[in-house]
């Protein structure tokens, strides 16, 4: 493809997108699609000869659309919303023109020296400690996904405890993401070194006094406890640990604190909710947060913060031949691929700095608040109707709710509701998601994607009570 044949197919292609995002209303938010059904509309053996690019953007139409789940739609609210925008898109279309694969600092030193002024730039938008800067001890970088950087967290605290003898243990509690049980098994730790903490029934957060005791009878047993997990915004309910409490328990047992705030952590753009990072200046060794979950960036985009990296680095770094540059041996620049899992990395800080320069830290708060509004208002709506109850607080875009249903027991009832949310999902109007804490089933709406607006928040509530009133 000539420059010139770019210039024509891009045009055409950055059209697309325009009509599609302009347009999305008229999609069903999840794909309709059964399984097999794409893979069926499409041919079984690639082409002998190169096609048209017109010839797979009329694929793209009339095959792969009606197999997109729409996470732009305004009538996403299952999981966590995607975040997207005009900015990160084109950010992300940018860092692909460029193509530059940014390993060490060498490869292209603009890929790394941007990461790490935007990461910065977002370690003092979010209120989060100078020392995570990365021109202090530790400092910030850009991973694919919050699971990742949790088994950079992992390997790193690993690396710290030395040669410890004897068993090392990490800790979570029941509600931590399923990604730091997989960090500890892919770290290689023995099974049943993962400890489940106790939470408390109603607040869901991590009992500190019960991390306490396991940490004190695990080493009695001559166990190292390397790291405790604490969350800030829990996947299935935004629940909030203690995290200065965890942080006194981890210090006394020399373990490393990491922080999963990987959807709720980008909310302390807004000065009224820095409160969740109640403890991180004092105790986290690591920090981990999400632009893509609730921060208009485009997916990938999950920024990790040390507040030392130098367990890190010496956990992760090698030095083969074909890698061995005059700037990495002067060590004045940061090389990215000792901060990761993989060697090769994308250009992602390009789509994080279009998105914080177009949005202004004023947008971004807007955009934060604007989620946590109309969720009060959905969860207002829920508590005004009998037949349903709101499970509370909601300090977030996340409203937990369940409809009643007075003559089912409790998994009748769970059952029943399931049963209401796959109908509400064939509707094509609205997608929502759901969780179970103790006996009950959950509904989850996440509220937060960009497009979505109070019309579409007042919509989805009516049929919500609708699919309730014909049971
Ligand atoms: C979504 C989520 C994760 C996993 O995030 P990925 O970036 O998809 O790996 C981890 N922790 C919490 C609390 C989450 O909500």
């Amino acid at each position: 493809m000539t420059p010139e044949e770019f210039r024509e197919y891009g045009r055409q292609v950055v059209d697309w997108i325009a009509d599609y995002l302009g347009s999305i209303e008229s999609y069903p938010v999840r794909s309709p699609s059964r399984p097999g059904d794409v893979r069926a509309a499409l041919p079984a053996h690639p082409p002998e000869r190169g096609e048209p690019f017109d010839a797979v953007l009329a694929d793209l139409e009339r095959t792969i659309l009606p197999g997109i789940t729409h996470w732009q739609h305004p009538g996403f609210f299952a999981y966590f919303p995607a975040n997207t925008s005009g900015p990160g898109i084109l950010g992300d279309l940018l860092s692909a023109g460029l193509g530059v694969q940014g390993m060490v600092w060498a490869t292209s030193p603009a890929c790394t020296e941007l990461e790490t002024v935007v990461v910065d730039w977002l370690a003092e938008l979010l209120g989060l400690p100078a020392h995570f800067r990365t021109d202090a001890r530790g400092g910030g970088v850009i991973q694919d996904s919050a699971s990742s950087a949790s088994l950079v967290a992992v390997l790193a605290a690993r690396h710290r405890a030395g040669g410890a003898p004897g068993r090392h243990t990490i800790y979570v509690s029941s509600q931590t993401h399923s990604s730091l049980e997989r960090a500890g098994r892919i770290a290689g730790l023995a099974e049943g070194d993962v400890r489940a903490v106790d939470v408390d029934p109603d607040t869901l957060a991590m009992d500190p006094a019960h991390l306490d005791a396991l940490m004190s009878a695990d080493v009695a047993a001559g166990a190292t406890p390397i790291l405790v997990c604490a969350t800030v915004g829990t996947t299935s309910t935004t629940a909030v640990d203690p995290v200065a409490r965890i942080g006194e328990v981890c210090r006394a047992h020399g373990a490393w604190l990491h922080v999963d705030a990987a959807y709720a952590g980008v909310s302390a753009v807004c000065p009224e909710l820095r409160w969740i990072n109640d403890g991180v200046a004092e105790y986290a060794d690591s920090y981990v947060t999400n632009p893509h979950k609730w921060l208009l960036t485009n997916f990938d985009c999950s920024v990790l913060w040390l507040a030392d990296r130098v367990p890190m680095i010496d956990a992760l770094s090698s030095m083969p031949e074909y890698l061995r540059n005059a700037a990495t041996s002067s060590g004045e620049v940061i090389d990215y691929r000792d901060w990761q899992i993989p060697l090769g990395r994308r250009f992602r800080a390009l789509k994080l700095w279009s998105v914080i320069r177009w949005y202004g830290a004023e947008g971004l708060r807007a955009h934060i608040r604007g989620g946590i509004e109309l969720a009060d208002e959905f969860a207002a709506l829920v508590r005004a109707d009998p037949g349903f109850e709101v499970r509370e607080p909601h300090p977030f875009g996340l409203v937990c709710f369940r409809p009643l249903w007075p003559d089912l027991s409790a998994e009748e009832a769970g059952a029943a509701t399931l049963a209401m949310m796959e109908r509400l999902n064939d509707s094509g109007a609205l997608y929502l998601s759901h969780t179970k804490v103790g006996d009950q089933v959950l509904l989850r709406m996440a509220v937060g994607a960009p497009s979505t607006e109070r019309r579409h928040v007042h919509e989805a509530w009516r049929r919500i009570q609708e699919a309730h009133e014909r049971r």
